[in-house]
């Protein structure tokens, strides 16, 4: 093969810049066309008790089938939300699609606690917790059967203003969760100070666990911690017997993973939900 001349591979880089420039723009643009043409939905992943193997609550996750890209995934369009100010659009079409879904289920005769994800972008919005307590009202949707997941670093962001409105939301009786746990790379101590429910820790740190005793380590003396201050300890993206097998020793309540399950579309979860049941203690 030919080497390619300086000139050639300038032109190259170029055309890739180009390429991941108008693919964002794309994006961009696509958003509030997609929302309105239904071209977001929502999926939703089971978190399982982990001493009885039953489903309890579900994680609702976007997905947007892009007219011209195909299926894109929420880490790259998420951000992009946030960058351009659509995120609070985004985000109320999220909450208001998880409440009714939430409604149905009920009225169908599902009884399950519906979790759902905000940005960090969403609670520099004063209205945070009036918009969820209307939204609740308006499907008669208890707010003990929904709960809130905010990544660890946007509460870290600025702590003060958050539990302002994480006060606000309890209030109101919606569960909260502090999500990808681990990586905001916060005191441990600010912990304490959260009115939260649950701890979700972040899935980055299972993928060492074959290599590393630190990693194991780290996983081990969170969990013991957000236990002994109270609160609710899953543990997200367990893909592997094995890291569940380290995990049953620590003390974790739920976890989530591809290993049990994906997550499904509406109907796949209606049409499994009466088997949702996993054997994970008495597994062979
Ligand atoms: P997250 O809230 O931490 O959600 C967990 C992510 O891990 C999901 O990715 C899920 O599909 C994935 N996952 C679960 N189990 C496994 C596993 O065993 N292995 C692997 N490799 N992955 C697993 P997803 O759906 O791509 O979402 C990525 C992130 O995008 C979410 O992370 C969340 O931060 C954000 N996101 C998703 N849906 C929404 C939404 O409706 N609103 C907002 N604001 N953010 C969302
Ligand atoms: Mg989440
Ligand atoms: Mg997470
Ligand atoms: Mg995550």
């Amino acid at each position: 093969k030919k080497a390619k001349t300086l000139k050639q591979q300038i032109a190259f880089y170029d055309q890739d810049d180009d390429k991941a420039q108008y693919r964002e723009l794309l994006i961009i643009n696509g958003l509030p066309k997609g929302l309105k043409q239904n071209q977001l939905f929502m999926v939703f992943q089971p978190k399982l008790d982990i001493k009885s193997g039953q489903c309890k609550q579900v994680e609702a996750l976007i997905r947007w089938q892009h007219e011209g890209l195909g299926l894109i995934s929420p880490s790259e369009f998420i951000p992009l939300a946030e960058q351009t100010g659509m995120i609070e659009m985004l985000s109320s079409w999220v909450l208001d699609k998880v409440i009714a879904q939430q409604a149905k289920w009920r009225n169908m005769g599902i009884y399950i606690n519906v979790a759902l994800n905000l940005s960090s972008t969403d609670l520099d919005n004063p209205n945070l917790a009036v918009d969820v307590a209307t939204k609740l009202s308006q499907y008669l949707v208890p707010a003990e059967s929904i709960t809130i997941e905010i990544t660890e670093s946007a509460l870290m962001s600025s702590v003060e203003n958050t539990i302002v409105i994480l006060n606000q939301l309890r209030d109101i009786g919606v569960k909260l969760a502090i999500d990808d746990f681990g990586t905001g790379h916060s005191s441990l101590a600010y912990l304490r100070y959260l009115p939260v429910d649950e701890v979700k820790i972040d899935k980055a740190f299972l993928n060492e666990f074959e290599t590393s005793a630190a990693a194991k380590h780290i996983v081990k003396t969170s969990i013991e911690l957000a236990k002994n201050l109270g609160f609710k300890v899953t543990v997200e993206g367990v893909e592997s017997k094995s890291v569940l097998e380290v995990l049953t020793g620590f003390g974790v309540d739920t976890i989530q993973g591809d290993y049990f399950a994906k997550p499904f579309t509406v109907s796949e979860f209606e049409h499994s939900y009466p088997q949702l049941n996993y054997p994970i203690s008495n597994e062979s």
